[in-house]
């Protein structure tokens, strides 16, 4: 009974009457911070206490780190168990593997990242031949994944828009889901898209995983979108042990057609469903639950939901104005060094989030220079590297040599000779006769206008990729050394940049190694190539958050989500920034933008500081800023208020004097730049949006930089 005990023990009677109940739906609406993933993660525990087989189970998390945190915690609970715990995309990404060819696939498909796709989203567009005057690929390439979500196939969508004639996106669909096809490839979205309709079309194959995975949770689900939901309700129909755990306050994906519907009407999808709502919130205290729940009064479409703690009232949360950025990470840094040196607290204490990755680069700078040890979440960083990208890319043309984008991105890399043109006339040979460059490049010989000096490169890159691929089932490691060295990569790297990039080049050529090293040892028996790939492809940014690591965490509020910190900081809550210029002119857009805030503010146990500046500085110039029209929605009299003492070595002159102007507007220009730059946070957004243009250079904040703004604001006085 010592196993129950310790699964019971520290829940209050909500939360066990919700971890005990084991068969039927089962729906937990509950504010944050209420123990939602507690109950999920004992709950599991539980079941198998009660002697369910752990390959029944299937818990499904947002973020690889959920899922991560969920196994070590079951772990400690019941040890050795093997429940299936993942994202998705993970979950979608390993059923896939099994049943590719009912869909037209092979079991070594390759998933395409963002930038992988919009290659393939270009060539399509050039193939369908349609003007992109009006419209940017990545406009179409967002509307073509907002359909995958809402499971609209190319013949649905051509079908839909006959009326009013075809539109730009449903001529290129079709022809990006070919290219995708021939390529032996899926997209993010196609993980989820492909086993939705895989079950929805084989009623045999959906009752059989249905009978696998009899049991079924969902943490998040607020933020599932109309594929995972079909995905979960079509596995949950003989079984419906299916149960979801969510706050409709916290959905912040609707940019990636997350469906709040998906959680009201579980209730109607499921009558028989057990309800269970949690009230009492055991992370903040009073004070910061006060100031996040009256701003989410100020949501229309939300139900109301009651939320108390017995937490001592704790300080009340501050809300600091800064004259700009440099300050704002200066005076964070300073605080924090004070909090550790002083208080007693750790580093790993602290987060710092914003609405945009760019503000980031500031806090990098302010607390490098005070040697405070932080870890900015953003795993994807290391996978985007270009070297990385090229040593991956041979890995995937030998696991999946239909891979054109791979193909495109090594022919000439490191250089041999290729040029534009001859990739150009062997795409042109592989579009006409529908079959993959690396054929093309077999066939060399018979495509017209080629130089034969260009064609004889072209058959030796095909010889050394025979070469390579004889290694295919090498260790990951040694497959991974010996492509460096036949291609003599390291060589390429030194030559290619001379300037100081190069050592971090080399050095990040040694930790992919190490990464296949690792791989290699986790996985003695089972390891792939392909699950190798898969790995690197679902990387999520919140992956590279390491409990363990005391360092102080700086990630997106769409990252954060979650996760809980003694002490957070919001950082600049501006209008235009938070709510995002691009939501503000919708109701829809400004509810999700407070939801977002919402999300920030909750994750704070013990302290929680907003702050938002005077004025903020891009491209060179520094554009007084606003705060967020949020602030008007707190309880301002309980907020203690500081503004920052005017700066003499910065700024003398202070051009707003304390009054702010009346609206920021971020120039006409700008907007279509102005993109989000949310996280691509779990195993697979569809989108990993550009970062923000507007505030790139902004922030790229150097010693320099900040002497020439001194500069040239003492110039102007
Ligand atoms: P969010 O909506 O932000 O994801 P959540 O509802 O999932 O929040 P949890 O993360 O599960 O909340 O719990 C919040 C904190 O409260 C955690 O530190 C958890 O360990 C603690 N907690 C939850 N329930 C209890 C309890 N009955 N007794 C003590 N601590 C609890
Ligand atoms: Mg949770």
């Amino acid at each position: 009974m010592a196993v129950m005990d310790a699964i019971l023990k520290d829940l209050t009677e909500s939360q066990i009457d919700a971890v005990t109940h084991l068969d039927g739906p089962l729906l937990m609406l509950a504010g944050p911070g209420s123990g939602k993933t507690r109950v999920v993660t004992h709950r599991i525990a539980y079941m198998i206490s009660q002697g369910i087989a752990p390959s029944q189970i299937a818990a499904l998390t947002f973020t690889n780190k959920a899922a991560d945190e969920m196994r070590l915690r079951v772990e400690k609970l019941v040890p050795g168990q093997s429940v299936w715990m993942g994202t998705f995309h993970r979950f979608c990404a390993q059923l896939l593997r099994r049943y590719a060819p009912m869909v037209g696939l092979a079991e070594n498909y390759s998933i395409y990242d963002t930038s992988d796709s919009k290659q393939a989203m270009k060539r399509a567009i050039e193939v369908a031949d349609v003007s992109t005057s009006h419209t940017s690929p990545e406009q179409i390439a967002s509307t073509i994944s907002r359909a995958k979500n809402r499971l609209v196939t190319p013949e649905m969508m051509l079908a839909s828009s006959k009326r009013s004639g075809p539109t730009m996106a449903s001529k290129v669909y079709p022809q990006y889901q070919q290219q995708l096809l021939t390529a032996n490839a899926v997209d993010f979205d196609d993980l989820l898209l492909h086993i939705a309709l895989l079950l929805r079309d084989n009623p045999e194959l959906r009752a059989q995983l249905d009978a696998r995975f009899r049991y079924i949770l969902v943490d998040e689900y607020q933020d599932t979108n109309l594929a995972q939901y079909a995905i979960v309700r079509a596995l949950s129909i003989d079984h419906p042990n299916l149960s979801v755990t969510g706050d409709p306050d916290q959905s912040i994906y609707g940019w990636r057609g997350a469906d709040l519907n998906n959680i009201l009407d579980f209730e109607k999808d499921y009558p028989s469903v057990k309800t269970v709502r949690l009230e009492q919130n055991y992370r903040s205290t009073p004070n910061i639950l006060r100031v996040a729940d009256q701003l989410i009064q100020h949501n229309r479409r939300r139900k109301q939901k009651e939320l108390y703690t017995h937490n001592d009232e704790g300080d009340p949360v501050v809300l600091r104005i800064y004259h700009n950025g440099y300050e704002e990470a200066d005076a964070i840094a300073d605080e924090i060094s004070n909090a550790m040196a002083v208080e007693g607290f750790r580093p790993r204490d602290f987060a710092i989030l914003y609405r945009m990755n760019a503000l980031s680069r500031s806090l990098e700078h302010a607390m490098r220079r005070r040697g405070l040890p932080y870890q900015i979440i953003n795993g994807l960083e290391f996978y985007q590297r270009k070297e990385i990208k090229d040593l991956l890319a041979y890995l995937h043309l030998i696991n999946n040599p239909r891979h054109d984008v791979a193909l495109q991105r090594i022919l000439n890399t490191p250089t041999r000779g290729i040029g534009a043109k001859t990739i150009q006339r062997l795409r042109g040979y592989a579009d006409r006769h529908n079959v993959p460059m690396l054929d093309a490049a077999r066939q060399v010989d018979q495509i017209e206008g080629l130089a034969k000096r260009s064609a004889t490169c072209v058959t030796r890159f095909v010889e050394l990729f025979d070469r390579l691929s004889l290694k295919a089932t090498a260790s990951i490691e040694d497959l991974l050394r010996y492509v460096v060295e036949e291609t003599k990569y390291e060589a390429f790297l030194l030559k290619s940049h001379v300037d100081e990039q190069d050592s971090s080049a080399v050095a990040n050529v040694d930790e992919l190694i190490t990464a296949g090293v690792e791989f290699d040892r986790y996985h003695p028996d089972d390891g792939s190539l392909e699950l190798f790939l898969e790995q690197t492809a679902l990387v999520a940014d919140t992956d590279a958050f390491e409990d363990e690591n005391d360092r102080i965490t700086v990630m997106t509020l769409h990252a954060a989500k979650g996760l809980e910190f003694p002490r957070v900081f919001v950082i600049g809550v501006e209008d235009g920034l938070l709510p995002h210029s691009r939501s503000r002119d919708t109701d829809a857009g400004m509810e999700e933008e407070r939801r977002l805030l919402f999300v920030g503010i909750t994750r704070a146990k013990e302290r929680l500081q907003l702050s938002c500046c005077k004025s903020r500085t891009f491209r060179g110039d520094s554009r007084p800023a606003v705060p967020s029209p949020f602030f008007n929605e707190m309880p301002l009299d309980e907020i203690r208020r500081v503004e920052s003492e005017v700066q003499q070595n910065w700024f003398d002159d202070d051009p707003y004097g304390n009054s702010y102007p009346d609206s920021w507007d971020l120039p006409e220009e700008d907007s279509e730049a102005n993109q989000d730059s949310e996280p691509n946070q779990d195993s697979g957004s569809a989108v990993h949006e550009k970062p923000d243009s507007l505030f790139d250079e902004t922030c790229q904040l150097t010693e320099q930089d900040r002497e020439q703004e001194i500069a040239k604001r003492k110039k102007k006085t």
